[in-house]
């Protein structure tokens, strides 16, 4: 498990925040998170490994929202916005765990690389980092 994982992780745990690691499900089966529960399942067999890091953050973001998880239910139209939420809660995290450990990117789109960050919130990086 990378660095980054174990730091989200450990924040997780400083904010009592449940979870269970899954290492031997599907690598296509996607973690989720169950506020009402305080659970995360996080999928850490997951097939895109370099996602694992903003995976882990966005289910948190989820917790501290208090919205469940319905990346992967596509007929729930009006959840983007508690997808975009908890992207943005992740996006503080991992700015968070950069600022910690002095990585420094020369730029935002890297930073959303490094973290494979969707494209579309290259405007609320770029706010973020500007402002630190
Ligand atoms: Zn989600």
């Amino acid at each position: 498990m990378s660095d980054v994982t174990t730091y989200l992780l450990n924040y997780a745990l400083d904010n009592h925040i449940g979870f269970e690691l899954l290492n031997g499900i599907d690598s296509d089966w996607p973690s989720l998170a169950i506020p009402e529960r305080n659970m995360m399942f996080i999928n850490t067999n997951w097939y895109k490994q370099e996602e694992l890091p903003m995976v882990v953050a966005h289910e948190i973001g989820h917790m501290l929202n208090g919205d469940s998880c319905y990346m992967y239910d596509k007929s729930g139209v009006g959840k983007i916005n508690a997808e975009s939420a908890a992207n943005k809660v992740a996006i503080d995290l991992l700015l968070q765990y950069c600022k910690d450990y002095d990585i420094h990117f020369n730029s935002y789109i890297m930073f959303l690389q490094q973290f494979c960050i969707p494209l579309r919130y290259e405007y609320i990086v770029k706010k973020k980092m500007v402002m630190n």
